[in-house]
């Protein structure tokens, strides 16, 4: 071969190898992009708020939580309308706003505030003031709720910029001088500011100057602040300003002017126009307000109008901020979308399934908001949602274009920016569209598509971050509030539907056909990790605002506390192995359930350091083991009772109001003396009170002889049949029970118990067969098997001290093992697990005596 066609070979080969590899490229990339549709574009996008520790508000549709002083205030009450209501009787009169001293050049120096230590300062500053100036900016378009993204502050010799997104989680530093109402705040049109603090912060104003309450009294030909501050000051402002995007950092030199304009002017401002108010002649120019007139009747002319400016001040910051609720998400859009376009083209022209369309979206793009933090306007535009409920295109290109040609026509309206491409929301989720607008619109309960998407991309298996702002979504308590709404408005949604789906939600949170182990991480707040868990226990602590998300797949919080106690077992690496999600008995991955090896009527009354709080005695098991495991323990339980001669139920209580041995005036009686068995006393005043009249005459009369033999053979009055519901119920099921009725008694005291997250309540056994039991914390349920639990624990401890617990848990693995044989126990798990110590000489299960008791598998490797 001759050089030259060497040299062609070679050339075409590696142009060959080159072209190879660049379309291995393009293919790995468009694989790549494919993988990416459906991924959501939150997992690549930080946004400002996703550093936020704590959210006040958060997205679900459940109401907002006031701050509350005490522990019995009304939670629809502003924690400070004394203090207003004081003010708004006895206004301050006498301002010193600035004294006449202005810098009416704004200075060069202002002070940015963006920590911790700076914010401290200045609340040491502006406590020791009579009067500050305040205003606030806010960004909207990238949040469901919006959130504050700067608050200015001026006092007489200085400029403050809070970056309230820097110092989000210490704003509370700031409540009390807000609150403080010997400090006044003045404003300009304040109605929104005062809200938007109480909303993000938890701050209220007490003792508000808003100047734009004064222009009204004053009747002045304008209220903006832009007219003041030409008017008062000479400077001019472009209020362009407002709309601009306030999270960027570093703020550009021109925003952080116009923002210092906003406060710097309002104390010289308000010392103008309270001059003017003193001024003016009471009946001359007041624009009339009756209410004012009784209050300020006997009060000097001269501060008739200044009072009045006040009065309207104070009321302005008594309200307060909620959350829209509607009947079902989306519903107002929805509403006002259909009827504007009635409007438009007719009624000829708008078929039934253009509403649907526009419904099914609506709720979608409510949902969606909520779930990204993202206004609705950010998601899809009204126009696209028109857009598309015409069309119903059904490709993902079609879609698009459709939603681009509907944002255009907004744009186009409004002003003459770029068209917009869809949303990152819509892009990143583009085949919820193919779905909604084929199958979707048979779904047209708002209900269904609710716990649909929530279910596809928050859902234990969900597309889309979890984060401080959507975690609620998935709360039962949000639940609960939209099945009451879905009841009050009957819209469209039977009961039966809501419950449905509240069980759906419920199962699908917390059954354990969703892995068990997400392999969610708890740290510490010192980066430690500190265990693996599942998402519950994760939302346990979110929802109480005691972690933050640090990691969004697979999640892992942070606490924001330091814990109580850290693995108790340094250097055993048992608790934070990630663990499989399979039954440790035969390895069955499809659905498992949690199991406690140690039924809770004994763990619960461990002492504290004996609990094994974490997951050595709580392993997944498939149903079937369960079922066999839980037989196994509850025969092992009555063998328990024998040998201890404890029995599993107390079998006979009785009123004894003369002689009250506890607070619920119960006492346990002898066998002989009487008495009923509290499960016995439960079900017959159930029945009496559900279906008595409708019983025949002969049960009644026996159902009524079981409850006479409770209350000491006295005749007994409906009112008694109801207290019976309450013998022996612990004041847990208590709550249950009222909640349960509607009765949401005890709103306060559902307080930030760190063990309220599990439920250690025993399940009621319809057959019990105990006898005497004498001693019983008040806490404990008389109708489970807890009596039971008490009496064998303190028995065990008062004969073989903390051994005792221990050796009775060896006891109960073994049952455990016995029961199933497990082969798939996590490396490390052992029956002889004691945490730190050593078992006593004397226990069977000690190593060396372990010979002589039945023989078990030895843990194997899961
Ligand atoms: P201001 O009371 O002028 O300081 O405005 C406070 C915040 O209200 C701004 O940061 C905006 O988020 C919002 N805002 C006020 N006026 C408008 C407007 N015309 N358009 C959009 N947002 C506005
Ligand atoms: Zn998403
Ligand atoms: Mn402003």
């Amino acid at each position: 071969m001759e050089n030259k066609d060497k040299i062609k070979i070679a050339v075409t080969i590696s142009c060959l190898a080159v072209v190879s590899i660049l379309l291995a490229n393009k293919f790995r990339k468009q694989r790549k992009r494919k993988q990416n549709i459906g991924s959501c574009y939150l997992k690549s996008e930080a946004k400002p708020q996703h550093n936020f520790k704590r959210v006040l508000a958060n997205n679900s549709y459940s109401p907002f939580k006031h701050l509350k002083l005490d522990d019995d205030s009304s939670p629809d009450l502003h924690p400070y309308e004394s203090e207003i209501k004081a003010l708004l009787e006895k206004p301050e009169l006498e301002f010193e706003f600035c004294n006449g001293t202005m810098d009416m050049d704004m200075s060069d120096t202002y002070v940015w505030i963006d920590n911790e230590s700076k914010l401290k300062e200045l609340a040491q500053v502006l406590s020791k003031e009579k009067v500050f100036a305040v205003d606030t900016e806010q960004h909207s378009l990238r949040s469901f709720l919006g959130f504050t993204a700067l608050i200015q502050i001026s006092t007489r010799e200085e400029d403050y910029l809070v970056d309230t997104i820097a110092v989000h989680d210490s704003m509370g530093i700031l409540c009390p001088v807000f609150a403080n109402p010997n400090i006044c705040k003045v404003f300009h049109g304040a109605d929104n500011d005062v809200i938007w603090l109480q909303r993000d912060f938890h701050i209220y104003v007490v003792n508000l100057f808003d100047t734009a309450k004064a222009c009204d009294v004053l009747s002045k030909p304008q209220r903006s602040l832009a007219y003041l501050l030409e008017t008062y000051c000479g400077v001019t402002t472009n209020k362009l300003y407002q709309r601009e995007d306030w999270r960027q950092r570093p703020l550009p030199i021109d925003m952080i002017e116009y923002a210092r304009m906003d406060a710097h002017y309002l104390l010289y401002i308000a010392e103008c126009l309270v001059s003017e108010l003193k001024l003016q002649k009471n009946g001359m120019s007041c624009s009339k307000d009756n209410s004012a007139s009784e209050n300020s009747a006997n009060l000097d002319d001269k501060f008739y109008f200044v009072f009045e400016a006040n009065r309207r001040s104070n009321a302005l910051s008594l309200q307060l901020f909620t959350k829209e609720q509607e009947a079902s998400p989306g519903q107002y859009a929805a509403s006002s979308i259909i009827s504007r376009h009635l409007n438009d083209h007719g009624a000829s022209n708008i078929n039934s399934q253009f509403q649907d369309v526009v419904r099914c979206l609506c709720c979608w793009r409510d949902l969606m908001a909520r779930m990204h933090d993202e206004s609705l306007k950010y998601v899809l535009s009204d126009n696209a949602i028109v857009a598309l409920a015409e069309k119903v295109p059904l490709t993902t290109t079609d879609i698009c274009t459709t939603i681009s040609q509907g944002d255009i026509e907004t744009e186009s309206l409004n002003s003459n920016s770029t068209p917009r491409f869809p949303s990152s929301v819509v892009l990143s989720h583009l085949d919820d569209f193919t779905y909604l607008l084929q199958d979707g619109l048979k779904l047209n309960n708002p209900d269904d598509i609710l716990q649909l998407f929530l279910k596809k991309h928050i859902g234990p298996h969900g597309s889309c971050p979890l984060s401080l702002y959507n975690y609620g979504l998935l709360s039962k308590s949000s639940m609960k509030v939209s099945k009451r709404l879905v009841s009050k408005n009957g819209y469209k949604f039977s009961k039966q539907v809501a419950r449905k789906a509240s069980r759906e939600l419920f199962v699908q949170k917390f059954s354990c056909k969703s892995p068990v182990y997400h392999n969610c991480r708890i740290y510490a707040n010192d980066g430690r990790l500190l265990c693996y868990c599942d998402r519950r226990k994760l939302e346990w602590y979110l929802q109480r605002d005691l972690a933050k998300v640090i990691e969004e797949e697979p999640p892992a919080i942070m606490l924001l506390f330091e814990p109580k106690g850290r693995p108790e077992d340094e250097g055993n690496d048992f608790y934070i192995q990630s663990k499989k999600n399979i039954c440790v008995g035969c390895g069955e991955g499809n659905h498992y359930l949690r199991y406690r090896i140690i039924p809770s009527c004994y763990r619960i009354h461990f002492p504290e350091h004996l609990k094994s709080h974490r997951s050595h005695d709580i392993v997944l098991v498939c149903v079937d083991c369960h079922e066999k495991a839980h037989s196994a323990a509850e025969k092992y339980k009555k063998k328990v009772a024998s040998e201890f001669s404890i029995p599993l139920f107390v079998q006979k209580v009785v009123d004894s109001n003369e002689e009250s041995h506890d607070e619920s005036g119960t006492s346990f009686m002898k066998l002989a003396d009487g008495g009923v068995s509290p499960l016995e006393l439960r079900t017959a005043a159930m029945a009496l009170l559900r279906h008595g009249p409708r019983m025949p005459a002969q049960r009644c009369e026996e159902l009524k002889e079981v409850v006479k033999k409770y209350y000491g053979g006295r005749e007994i009055s409906e009112e008694d049949l109801e207290n019976a519901l309450l013998v022996g119920m612990s004041p847990h099921e208590k709550r249950r029970l009222h909640k349960k009725k509607g009765l949401s008694l005890n709103r306060n005291s559902l307080s930030c118990k760190k063990d309220e997250g599990k439920n250690d309540l025993e399940d009621v056994d319809p057959n019990p067969n105990g006898s005497v039991f004498a001693t019983c914390s008040s806490k404990l349920s008389l109708l489970g098997h807890g009596p039971h639990g008490k009496q064998v624990v303190d028995f065990l401890l008062k004969e073989h001290g903390e051994d005792g617990v221990r050796e009775f848990c060896q006891r109960w693995r073994q049952v455990f093992v016995e029961a199933i044989h497990p082969r798939f126990l996590p490396g490390g798990w052992d029956v002889t697990h004691s945490g730190r110590r050593e078992f006593g000489d004397y226990s069977v299960y000690n190593p060396a005596n372990k010979a002589s008791s039945s023989s078990y598998p030895a843990a194997v490797e899961g």
